[in-house]
């Protein structure tokens, strides 16, 4: 029986879940599953899985790293081309702008 390599507690069980990203269910992988603290691991072979249905999707590559740029006294960051068009934003189209922690900005569309 497997131990999990996260909490070396729990047992990993092997399990269908369902994986999403972005909010965009992917679909029911195998994983194995702690029994203690609920961390999910996929072997090579489904996470190969996953990153095709990622890329299927479009998702692909949709996370990037931005810098926060100077416009008068404001900031502005800049979004990727891949984000624009996948969540089909227009220039001038008003947004929410508030943070979820110190560490985490949401944008609402
Ligand atoms: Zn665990």
């Amino acid at each position: 029986m497997a131990i999990c390599y996260l909490c070396e507690k729990g047992e990993l069980k092997r399990k269908k879940i369902p994986y999403a990203m972005y909010g965009e269910h992917l679909g029911t992988f195998d994983a194995d599953v702690c029994t203690s603290c609920k961390e999910q691991f996929f072997d090579e072979k489904t996470s190969e899985k996953i990153t095709a249905a990622t890329k299927a999707k479009g998702l692909w590559g949709l996370g990037t790293q931005t810098r926060i740029g100077q416009a008068g006294s404001t900031l502005d960051i800049r979004l990727s081309k891949k984000i624009i068009e996948f969540l089909n934003l227009k220039k001038g189209e008003e947004v929410s702008v508030y943070p979820e922690s110190k560490k985490r900005l949401i944008v609402e569309l």
